[in-house]
């Protein structure tokens, strides 16, 4: 695929460089201020700690120069999911989602958009677009689906939900900016748990939503003013920093997660992954994603079989969640996932893969 995604990465880095006067520290400061110095007329300047923070800025800057969208950061991936449904939806709005993606998306639906009116249908991933998008106000993707990767065409139901008048909403979490590009392929909003890869050393949550519609640019930053959702300054200069080698990490979890897939298909193992041939939406995934992700899905015989692996295997952290540095794994289905008790959800790390695969070998 070509696209300019490694000139933004190689800009990346030198972004701050044009706000340097000379004498600044290169690195990005950690600005931690409720309070702004503001004598006489406010217009124009920061003004307080709930409206604005540099170091935020600096955050949503990196964000939107690889997005090549404005971004507006929230403190959770779910605190900027959660804002795209209270700034865009109104009572009467029916909305759809995935039946098999992040699972908090649906509860929030159920539990609070429904009190006020705002309906949710939800269709698994692999056949998404059937039964079509009339009627809709906002359609929620997520590709390729978690736990089950299962994938659908952004640009196709993109093209289908603007025809039916409805906004597309596309969380990217799982593939980051580098990885899938929806805004390019048609969608109106991205949002991203930032938590996971683009943050990438699991010491953070943070999220952001990236859009080109000014309408809803304008209500989220609203909607961030006046709930007070802010994120803290301290987690925006920790993702800030995180942004400054996911090019690195994140191309080297997406390699090691094709290895580690072949081998374990090889050893007959029932894995999904995208990047493999039996994937069955293996060629939309080519012409979709610029990588195939750092996910595998795995299915052991029992749930016994896929505690052992993931508690024995001296390379891989048991723990929810994905996206660090480290391999790490667990057992979906001790959520409530609808997946095979044995299934099992493992995120590749930066670990050199031929170690990584000696030890997942050895504790198959
Ligand atoms: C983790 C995750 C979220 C929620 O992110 P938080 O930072 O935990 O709120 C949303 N969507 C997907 C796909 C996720 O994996």
């Amino acid at each position: 695929m070509t696209d300019d995604t490694d000139q933004r990465i190689a800009g990346l880095s030198h972004l701050r460089r044009a706000h340097l006067d000379k004498g600044d520290a290169v690195p990005l400061p950690i600005t931690l201020a409720s309070m702004f110095h503001l004598p006489g007329d406010p217009v124009g300047f920061r003004q307080y700690g709930r409206y604005d923070n540099p170091t935020w800025e600096a955050t949503e800057e990196a964000l939107g120069h690889l997005e090549d969208a404005p971004c507006v950061a929230f403190p959770s991936g779910m605190g900027a999911i959660s804002a795209v449904f209270m700034a865009t939806l109104k009572a009467g709005d029916r909305i759809l989602a995935p039946s098999d993606g992040y699972y908090t998306t649906r509860l929030f639906a159920d539990r609070f958009l429904k009190a006020f009116g705002v309906e949710m249908d939800t269709r698994p991933t692999r056949s998404f677009s059937d039964g079509g998008f009339d009627g809709y106000r906002l359609v929620f993707i997520e590709t390729p689906s978690n736990p089950g990767l299962d994938i659908c065409d952004i640009a196709g139901i993109s093209a289908a939900t603007k025809a039916a008048g409805a906004l597309v909403v596309a969380d990217n979490t799982t593939m980051t900016p580098l990885g899938q590009r929806p805004l390019d392929l048609g969608a109106d909003v991205v949002v991203s748990a930032d938590t996971k890869a683009v943050n990438g050393h699991s010491d953070a949550l943070f999220g952001h939503v990236a859009t080109r519609d000014e309408g809803v640019l304008t209500a989220l930053k609203e909607w961030r003013k006046l709930s007070g959702a802010i994120p803290g300054p301290f987690e925006a200069w920790q993702v800030h920093r995180g942004l400054e080698t996911l090019d690195v990490r994140f191309e080297r979890m997406c390699a090691s997660a094709q290895v580690v897939a072949e081998r374990l298909a090889g050893r007959g193992i029932a894995t999904v992954y995208p990047g493999l041939e039996d994937h069955p939406s293996h060629n939309l995934a080519r012409r979709q994603m610029r990588r195939f992700g750092f996910l595998i899905g795995l299915t052991l015989p029992s749930a016994e079989a896929a505690e052992a692996f993931i508690n024995s295997c001296p390379l891989i952290q048991p723990a929810t969640s994905f996206g660090g540095t480290h391999t790490s794994a667990e057992r979906r289905a001790r959520w409530g996932d609808a997946v095979a008790p044995g299934f099992v959800r493992l995120s590749v790390g930066c670990e050199p893969v031929e170690e990584l695969w000696k030890a997942l070998d050895g504790a198959l």
